[in-house]
């Protein structure tokens, strides 16, 4: 039995699912698989593991295994299980760099990714008595692949007398891919409503929808106007990256300042909301929208009070302190698990968050959403391999769960940037499966290793299109992964090579692992793992993004970069080393930090990013713990300060490299060309490259420590747009 601190009992009793303990307990006891659709809110992360645990699901020889989407919702939702149980030790959490993990685990939280490789060791996943799969609305590729796999685990547990339980939730009711498809579960799961207390909210529509460089700040003006005229409850405020989101907040925060100790005067604003509210039906999950109404409608009247004129926003009147905070998925988590406190004693919090806040994690009390509408996602152009972020409208469904957000504890309201036309006419219902939208070498690797031959009768919730199934397997051919299987032809399937076995050891994508899987000699793999670490993690330097080149930056930052630029040039010298170019200045990079101690202070004043740097370093460590596994007779140990690779060193570096980034080679205009073109493309060619494979004008990207030498054959990373098409990590090929 579990003693639950006092204060947790208490916000336990209101939450919708504890009052269906039972049903859910009884469905789960009755049935190998159970969907359960709850609002986001309704408890489902939080206490569903907790029900299992006191059902003994953990009690015998297996434990619950959780999985998330998203890196943040398993490390704070770990936290907060093992608070609410007052058994930190036993709840951990395990995500692609770190994790907690001991003997005493009972409940483990983990990323879909993690739980995937674990099947390549152990196919019928002994170790666990239940798996939960949370966020499956989401549809990230490793959830609905792991969905796809279990449906085939469950059965096979069921025959070794050892059953396995399988429980899928969804903050929607949109389950129909899971439930309804034959070819996935024969007998339909049941599906289990919880019937959640979420309090109407209303929508309210922009009349004119602002365009890409005004959004943000009508955001901003419509957060001042709900902080100067609308009583209290926080703010959630959704922008769509971390730049955005700090823009916004300092803002924010000069236009409010916080002052702990600043006198409250309270203007009489009670009740106003409430009546409104007590006219509404209560909601339903997936029916916001049929609260919708426009500003210029019917109750856009009662709303008079705050259609302000613009010039009166810009009056500082703060009657209440705001208190702003951020929040973003590579926030550090202290500063993450802020916005769950209350905030100070007068203050109205608001939050200004990524999508990371539409189900992941639900922040207390909010009774206002800004939605800009907009959402950044990454896309893939298949034919040339190019990779940009672009600014998106959100789906419909989505939207709607950022309107969900403000009803979570009394009626709410939620200001919509954009019109009810934009919306009806430009909305995607819903945002398509990941699995769909992105190439997917990496899982088809993964399966490969579980020796599924014939990927295409797998069976996947929403198949991915049969032309990326083929392109993954042509890669992982090249890559020599995999090869065709004995007498036939590659359309009947591959099977996974030694090669493709060790690579599929390695947490990093096909290319990057054949990197490693080559590096076993000469002592170049502590280098290849600082390497694929650092060319894996996100933006390891606080410079040459492609959204900086319009930036004005403050002068002290400029500086900063002039300086760094300057560095990188010594760092890589003259010599042999400067052929590794950008490979050098990253490896060169992580040897300085971690000579100086890894410290937030060396990392800002040399424009290293402190969270990507203690990331590489954690990669450094879990890859050098899975080489070792996988090469069991290498002599690898890791020396944090890196010292520099050797001449021999580096030229079998860039052999490996090179024949793990095939075709991604591009040569520079030559003069003469450039002097026969006529004036409009002469300005076009200048500095331009030409790549081998692709036929396209590309450039060096001016963060390159190659930027300015403009070598004839460079070797590059990746492509991507800014405006223009640049390379990212580069480095020279002699003599190609
Ligand atoms: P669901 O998974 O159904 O979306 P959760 O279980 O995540 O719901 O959340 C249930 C409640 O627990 C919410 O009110 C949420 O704000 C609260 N909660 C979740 N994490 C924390 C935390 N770290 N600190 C305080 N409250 C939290
Ligand atoms: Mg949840």
């Amino acid at each position: 039995v579990i003693q639950r601190p006092e204060e947790v009992q208490l916000n336990r009793a209101k939450l919708p699912v504890t009052s269906e303990e039972q049903t859910i307990m009884e469905a789960i006891n009755e049935n190998p698989i159970v969907v359960v659709c709850g609002e986001t809110g309704s408890g489902k992360t939080t206490q569903i593991p907790q029900f299992l645990y006191e059902a003994g699901y953990a009690s015998g020889d297996g434990i619950i295994g959780v999985t998330e989407p998203r890196r943040v919702a398993a490390i704070s939702m770990s936290q907060r299980i093992g608070l609410e149980m007052d058994r930190p030790r036993e709840v951990s959490y395990q995500i692609r760099y770190e994790g907690n993990v001991n003997k005493d685990t009972k409940i483990k939280l983990m990323t879909d990714g993690v739980l995937t490789r674990e099947l390549a060791s152990d196919f019928l996943l002994t170790k666990y008595s239940v798996i939960v799969i949370d966020e499956a609305h989401e549809r990230s590729v490793y959830t609905d692949v792991l969905i796809g796999l279990l449906s085939r685990i469950v059965p096979l547990r069921e025959k070794r007398g050892l059953p396995l339980k399988l429980i899928i939730m969804s903050a929607t009711l949109r389950v129909e891919d899971f439930v309804a498809n034959q070819n996935l579960f024969p007998t339909p799961p049941p599906v289990i409503k919880i019937d959640s207390r979420q309090y109407p909210v209303t929508i309210h529509f922009n009349k004119r929808t602002p365009n890409e460089s005004e959004y943000l700040e009508e955001a901003y003006k419509k957060a001042c106007k709900i902080h100067r005229e609308l009583p209290d409850g926080g703010i959630l405020i959704f922008v769509t990256g971390q730049q955005e989101v700090q823009a916004l907040c300092s803002r924010l925060r000069e236009t409010f300042p916080f002052r702990p100790n600043q006198t409250v005067v309270e203007g009489d604003t009670s009740g106003r909301d409430e009546s409104r509210a007590n006219r509404r039906k209560r909601f339903k999950l997936d029916d916001y929208a049929i609260q919708a109404i426009d500003e210029e409608e019917g109750e856009a009247a009662s709303d008079a009070e705050f259609d302000v004129e613009e010039d009166k926003a810009d009056q500082v009147s703060s009657r209440q302190p705001m208190f702003v905070l951020p929040l973003f998925s590579l926030l550090p988590s202290a500063k993450q698990a802020l916005v769950f406190q209350p905030p100070p004693a007068g203050c109205r919090l608001c939050v200004v968050a990524t999508n990371v806040a539409e189900t992941s994690l639900t922040i207390p009390d909010v009774k206002y959403v800004v939605d800009t509408g907009k959402t950044k996602t990454k896309l893939y152009d298949r034919n040339t391999g190019l990779s940009t972020f672009r600014i998106m409208w959100n789906s419909k469904a989505a939207s709607n769960q950022r309107a969900g957000r403000a009803g979570r504890t009394s009626a709410g309201h939620c200001y919509r940037l954009f019109s009810s036309a934009v919306f009806n006419d430009e909305f995607a219902q819903f945002t398509p499966p990941e699995i769909t939208r992105r190439p997917i070498e990496d899982l088809v690797l993964q399966m490969k290793a579980m020796n599924i031959e014939k990927v295409v009768n797998f069976p996947f919730p929403s198949p991915p299109s049969r032309e990326s199934l083929i392109v993954a397997e042509a890669e992982l051919l090249a890559l020599g992964a995999v090869q065709p299987v004995k007498g036939k032809t590659l359309a009947s399937g591959s099977r996974i090579t030694p090669l493709g076995r060790t690579m599929s050891n390695f947490p990093v994508a096909p290319r990057f692992a054949k990197m490693l899987a080559l590096s076993g000699q000469h002592d170049l793999m502590p280098y290849m793992i600082s390497l694929v670490a650092a060319l894996t993690v996100q933006e390891p330097f606080l410079e040459g993004k492609p959204e900086d080149d319009n930036q004005e930056l403050p002068e002290d930052a400029k500086q900063r970069q002039a300086y760094f630029s300057q560095l990188k040039k010594r760092w890589i010298g003259q010599g042999f080393s400067k052929m590794l170019g950008d490979l050098m200045v990253l490896l060169k990079a992580i040897g300085a930090a971690e000579f100086a101690g890894l410290t937030p202070e060396y990392c800002a004043e040399h424009c290293l990013r402190f969270k990507a740097m203690k990331e590489i370093r954690q990669l450094r460590q879990q890859l050098t713990n899975s080489v070792l596994l996988a090469v069991p007779n290498l002599e690898l140990s890791l020396d944090p300060n890196l010292s520099p690779p050797t001449e021999l060193q580096s030229k079998l570096l860039i052999q490996v490299v090179l024949s793990c980034m095939g075709g991604k080679i591009a040569r520079r205009i030559p003069a003469s060309v450039i002097a026969a073109a006529n004036v409009e493309d002469k300005s076009k060619l200048r500095h331009a490259y030409q790549t081998l494979s692709l036929e396209q004008l590309v450039y060096i990207h001016p963060s390159s420590v190659l930027f300015q030498d403009e070598p004839e054959f460079i070797l590059y990373q990746e492509l991507f747009e800014g405006n223009k098409i640049y390379c990212r990590n580069v480095l020279e090929l002699k003599g190609a």
